[in-house]
């Protein structure tokens, strides 16, 4: 599956966000948009020659940049994100709300909420090298979408690092719709609702930038 290789940084600064694309450096005073100046478009200039002349964004513009802010958030590319939108619509319910449901119920994000990755994209490469069971089988497929009753595993391991990670469990403070078990695993008793992310987003200007 394709994904983005370039430098993760140039696209906090493109979105005028924090999207916390490189784990502990994105809380560090190394992160290139101090947290005061978060969200401030106009202060955290947009990479390349001209970023720094950045003008007033037009409604396609302002929409187009929260679906750009969401895909790059959850690591996925543009073909992914527009399935997840057409699937979110013929969901019932408010397709918004859907999508970003979608998106949460992703095995990498659940890796990501469980604590056990400092990123998407280190959650992803978790699950891509076989760290992980669901329901008790092999898992290493970042996309796979958890449902209600699923349970998510540490696979047993010699790795240091994974054994770490999973000695802070203990200390996750995971969303509530996600069960944590200390030993290395967690079950999804509900599904994600919308005051469950705490991702900044507009999700409705997603919806709009579809619907046109
Ligand atoms: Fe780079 Fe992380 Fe800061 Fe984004 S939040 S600019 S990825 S250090």
């Amino acid at each position: 599956m394709a994904r983005y290789t370039g430098p993760s940084c140039k696209l906090c600064r493109r979105e005028g966000v924090k999207l916390y694309l490189k784990g502990d450096r994105c809380t560090s005073g190394k992160c290139p948009i101090p947290a005061t100046r978060e969200g401030r478009n106009e202060v955290v200039h947009a990479p390349g020659q001209h970023g720094a002349a950045r003008k007033k964004l037009t409604e396609y513009g302002t929409q187009m940049r929260e679906k750009q802010k969401a895909k790059r958030y959850y690591g996925v590319l543009e073909r992914q994100f527009l399935n997840y939108y057409k699937k979110a619509d013929n969901q019932d319910g408010i397709t918004g709300e859907n999508l970003l449901r979608l998106l949460e119920r992703r095995l990498d994000n659940v890796v990501f909420r469980m604590g056990l990755a400092a990123s998407h994209k280190e959650a992803r490469q978790l699950v891509l090298h076989g760290h992980f069971t669901l329901n008790g089988h092999k898992a290493n497929i970042p996309s796979i979408l958890v449902k209600v009753g699923d349970v998510i595993a540490v696979k047993e391991t010699n790795s240091p690092k994974i054994k770490a990670l999973v000695e802070g469990l203990a200390d996750v403070r995971a969303p509530k719709w996600l069960e944590i078990d200390k030993n290395g695993s967690a079950k999804v008793i509900a599904m994600p609702e919308r005051d469950d992310i705490d991702f900044e987003i507009n999700e409705q200007l997603i919806i709009e930038l579809y619907s046109k």
